[in-house]
């Protein structure tokens, strides 16, 4: 049991940390053209940036179906990068972003400093002197003030 826990916090905290990585380097250099369809306001329900939600998915998808063939901690692997994709979604693409009306703008706590953070990196409509790369990690200083 331990080891599942494992391997599922593993799971979460790689895509953190190779997101932080891949937003930072890779979305914001190379793939930019991809990107910018995030920092732009583009009509219409889908952006050319949702690719890279389904490339994090099938990785997932293969990886719990390796797991699961082998029985090994791939599947515990997988279904970490699984509860980061859904808890990405809800936060980024729902509460953030308001995709779908589900909840309003938090006013305090935990939510409001990551609401913040994804804010302050929306400022930039540029490739370039974006800040704030991360979802669930970020610096202290958005949470400051809030909960008064
Ligand atoms: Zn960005
Ligand atoms: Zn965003």
């Amino acid at each position: 049991m331990i080891y599942a826990l494992f391997y599922t916090f593993i799971g979460f905290m790689a895509m953190e940390f190779s997101g932080w990585f891949i937003h930072k380097y890779i979305m914001h250099g190379i793939l930019w053209k991809i990107h910018k369809t995030h920092h732009a306001h583009t009509k219409g329900f889908f952006e050319l940036n949702d690719l890279f939600s389904l490339l994090f998915a099938s990785i997932a998808i293969v990886l719990i179906f390796l797991g699961i063939d082998r029985g090994d901690y791939r599947f515990w692997l997988g279904l970490g990068i699984t509860i980061y994709g859904m808890s990405y979604f809800f936060l980024h693409d729902v509460l953030i972003h308001r995709r779908l009306k589900l909840f309003s703008k938090p006013k305090k706590g935990y939510l409001a400093g990551i609401f913040s953070a994804h804010q302050a990196h929306h400022y930039s409509k540029e490739k370039d002197g974006a800040v704030s790369f991360g979802l669930f990690i970020v610096p202290k200083k958005y949470f400051k003030n809030k909960g008064r």
